[in-house]
């Protein structure tokens, strides 16, 4: 706001309640200056532009009355501690995936992504009108911490190989960067998961210190340029079937924003969240064009027999959160239910679309 438009404003605001320019009218209206801290490269495509892209809303929304500033990992804090950065308040928000945060809570790990779980327009249902927000939220109160949605991949991709898998036993000894519950399931059939920031995975790649990644689908997968460390290219990413993103909020500063601006962040997300989503799913079939056709990669489906391997140990991984608390619990409960009562919908209308428009003419 231009500060002539702001006196006019204010002098008006005070003529009508009869009141001076108080201290605290004065301060609500001046410039907040907030830290955003995210676990991607700086600016990397889809997941730092899309963490630019909320805070430039941000910005927008409320005319540079709450103005957020973005540092990319490594910038501010390492990627993996940015929860801790936001819990202690050394910045006001983050941007992640919070099955980073296991460590912290094992019931986190549900509002990310869970192998076999739900695509990422069924995790919007869950969590905006099935009861997942709430639950979400209780899972991040104990550290000071306001969660909320801001962003989805869509389907990932199964990630990059360097040999074949056609058995089962193909995965065995697999040194394999891949995060959250989808690591413990490689784990359980023989691989050993590996944690790495975006960053990180390239490299690791090439040297040989891991023999496969998954990072997230083409357009990401592209921009790492993962194809030239590896030529196997498989689908589809049964581990993270809808990756939603996450923005966490400190909660003491969220608290002394006025009501407006709390609107505004909470909304600014929510328009994020959907944006990233049509963002990847229209650059990810032009990438995909650009590995097959310009890069040659080899892309390969994981044969069926696998698959149902991977989703009964799957099922059983899942299924074991449940047990480690009573948060967990619940948080698995509600996730369970919805899931089995979406599946019933999407079967008769998502699925049957799908398999009709995909059916040979
Ligand atoms: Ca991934």
């Amino acid at each position: 706001m231009k500060r002539r438009d702001f006196l006019n404003k204010a002098g008006l605001a005070a003529v009508a309640t009869g009141a001076g320019l108080s201290s605290t009218s004065a301060s609500a209206a001046a410039k907040t200056r907030w830290k955003m801290v995210t676990t991607w490269p700086k600016n990397f495509p889809g997941l730092g532009t899309g963490a630019n892209y909320l805070a430039q809303l941000i910005n927008d929304m409320s005319d540079g009355r709450l103005h957020v500033k973005v540092y990319g990992a490594n910038e501010l804090v390492p990627p993996f501690e940015i929860f801790d950065a936001v819990s202690q308040g050394t910045a006001e928000m983050g941007h992640g995936a919070s099955y980073y945060w296991k460590g912290k809570s094992e019931a986190a790990q549900f509002f990310s992504a869970v192998p076999f779980g739900l695509t990422a327009q069924e995790m919007n249902g869950w969590l905006y009108h099935g009861g997942g927000m709430e639950l979400w939220q209780e899972t991040y109160a104990p550290f000071g911490l306001i969660p909320t949605a801001a962003g989805n991949t869509g389907v990932q991709m199964g990630g990059w190989f360097n040999r074949e898998i056609k058995t089962l036993d193909d995965l065995k000894g697999l040194k394999m960067r891949i995060p959250g519950l989808g690591g413990e399931v490689l784990h359980r059939v023989g691989g050993t998961p590996v944690s790495l920031s975006g960053g990180e995975i390239f490299t690791s790649l090439q040297s040989g210190a891991i023999d496969a990644t998954e990072w997230v689908g083409p357009y990401n997968d592209l921009a790492f340029g993962l194809y030239k460390a590896a030529k196997f290219y498989y689908y589809p990413g049964w581990h993270e079937p809808g990756t939603t993103l996450e923005c966490f909020i400190n909660q003491k500063a969220f608290a002394a924003l006025p009501k407006d601006l709390q609107s505004i962040v909470l909304n600014a997300c929510k328009v994020a969240n959907q944006d990233m989503l049509a963002e990847y799913t229209a650059r990810n079939n032009a990438a995909l064009h650009t590995l097959v056709t310009e890069h040659k990669v080899q892309l390969r489906r994981f044969p069926d027999a696998v698959m149902q391997k991977l989703k009964i140990i799957s099922d059983e991984v899942v299924g074991e959160i449940a047990k480690k608390d009573d948060l967990s619990k619940r948080v698995y409960d509600s996730f369970r239910a919805y899931r089995d009562q979406v599946i019933a919908w999407h079967d008769i209308s998502e699925r049957a679309y799908l398999n009709a428009r995909g059916a040979e003419s």
